[in-house]
């Protein structure tokens, strides 16, 4: 085994980014911009104020600041548990008898045991400065109910986290972690908010999804005094956050002299894929590198493989902004899949135009499949990782079997966005052979695609 890279490449703190890359400021095509549902036009820093903190809303919305400054504040923050290891993945090579390097840029050394947390500190610092006494928000595995549990402890906020009813029963260890950090856990959908109620009269046994609650959380949110509500994924300033994962990995790979061919993520909502592929995808744009970038979702739930290109609602009640995604309809409730995390509608609207660009490509996998990766994985590498990331794994270990095939050298990095210690029902369904791979039918994406909003931007 060659030693001349290190197995394990860590930063020092002070070659940490200090500011976030907006990606958005270099594409030549920028993202749709989101709607306002009654009018239809483009919306305002003053329609999303009733909802998010100030400090994210103006992120949100600039497309023109490539590199947004860290507040001293948070990166404090951050140095509570970055930089984050790049792994060369030596075993795993050796076990494939590839040819091709593999990288990992590893985010699940911090308790959430994801990348959640880069942008849960942003979320709550802003909260804080703004002078507000709560946040609401959903959860669907439990990481960013642990993140934003984490980060609201830290800088003093309360905060109400409305849990995937599924993922809460599957899970009962990550409501008790949740919980110990102090926040009050909600399973949703529940008879504490009118959408709740709304969604249960229709499907009382239903185990709840992301856009339902998020629809719960947003509600309370509005009624609440001096609270606002935050999300783990999908909108660009989540996005933002996370490019501290690719700035990183960028730096690391430099110091060595390595470029990668291939950049591959996990993609629920999008923010663990778009954050760690920014940089190097701004300096595409640029005609700088020539790398393909690859998101892998579940296939039970296939917003880029099989979705449309539409205006949709990020939540089932139908109440945010409309977001131009792929989607598979605000009402389509994916089957209870062990990647809580990828069990998301819709897809962020930066790496929907890239995908609709031909700059990023995307395939989905099957649950075994990935389950079958995450095995080989975890007994190469030594990580338990987590079933989201574990499709990451999946296409990682394609590429490099296909480098075998061909004899080609090629460079893979890829993200490995958490841990799966909170997953052990996961692994055990899939050591009983028990664990099925759930994939929709076509008539099961129609009754989702129903619930599309009929307007005049989405006539094509
Ligand atoms: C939440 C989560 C995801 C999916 O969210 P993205 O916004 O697409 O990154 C992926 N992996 C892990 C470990 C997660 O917790």
């Amino acid at each position: 085994m060659s030693n001349k890279i290190p197995t394990r490449i860590y930063l020092t703190e002070d070659e940490m980014p200090k500011s976030w890359y907006n990606l958005r400021a270099v594409m030549k095509n920028k993202p749709d911009p989101m709607l306002h549902p009654g009018t239809l036009q483009p919306v305002t820093a003053e329609d999303l104020a009733p909802v998010f903190c100030k400090g994210v809303i103006e992120q949100e919305l600039n497309e023109t600041s490539l590199h947004i400054p860290i507040p001293e504040d948070i990166q404090d923050f951050y140095r509570a548990y970055r930089p984050s290891p790049l792994i060369r993945a030596y075993y795993l090579e050796r076990a494939l008898g590839t040819p091709a390097h593999i990288y990992y840029k590893f985010e699940g050394t911090n308790t959430s045991g994801s990348h959640k947390l880069n942008s849960a500190g942003p979320q709550a610092y802003y909260a804080k400065k703004e002078g507000l006494k709560s946040l609401t928000t959903e959860t669907g595995a439990g990481q960013w109910g642990t993140a934003m549990a984490m980060a609201c402890a830290f800088y003093g906020l309360e905060l109400i986290v409305y849990m995937v009813k599924i993922s809460s029963q599957q899970k009962p260890y990550r409501k008790a972690l949740i919980e110990a950090y102090g926040a009050n856990l909600i399973p949703s959908p529940s008879d504490t908010t009118e959408s709740g109620k709304k969604i249960l009269a229709k499907d009382p046994k239903t185990g709840g999804s992301l856009g339902c609650a998020i629809s719960e959380a947003i509600e309370t949110a509005v009624k609440t005094d001096k609270c606002r509500y935050v999300l783990g994924s999908v909108l660009n300033h989540v996005l933002l956050h996370q490019t501290v994962i690719g700035q990183e990995a960028q730096i690391a790979l430099e110091k060595f002299g390595v470029t990668p061919d291939i950049i591959i993520g996990c993609a629920g909502g999008g923010s663990n894929l778009g954050g760690l592929i920014a940089p190097f995808m701004g300096d595409k744009i640029e005609g700088r590198n020539e790398i393909r970038f690859i998101a892998v979702e579940p296939a039970s739930c296939p917003s880029f493989t099989r979705g449309r290109y539409a205006y949709d609602f990020g939540d089932t009640a139908q109440t945010t902004p409309l977001i131009r995604m792929q989607t598979l309809g605000s009402g389509y409730i994916p089957s209870p899949n062990h990647a809580g995390g990828l069990r998301y509608h819709g897809m962020n609207s930066t790496l929907t135009k890239l995908f609709h660009d031909g700059l990023l490509e995307a395939r989905s996998a099957a649950q075994t499949e990935v389950f079958d990766a995450a095995i080989q994985f975890m007994k190469t590498e030594g990580i338990l990782p987590a079933p989201e990331s574990s499709h990451a794994i999946k296409a990682a270990i394609d590429e490099a079997n296909e480098c075998k095939k061909t004899g080609q050298k090629k460079v893979i990095l890829f993200g490995l966005s958490g841990t799966g210690f909170f997953d052990m029902t996961a692994f055990q369904s899939y050591h009983e052979k028990t664990m099925t791979d759930q994939i929709p039918t076509d008539a099961d994406l129609e009754r989702g695609f129903a619930t599309i909003p009929n307007i005049p931007q989405n006539v094509q």
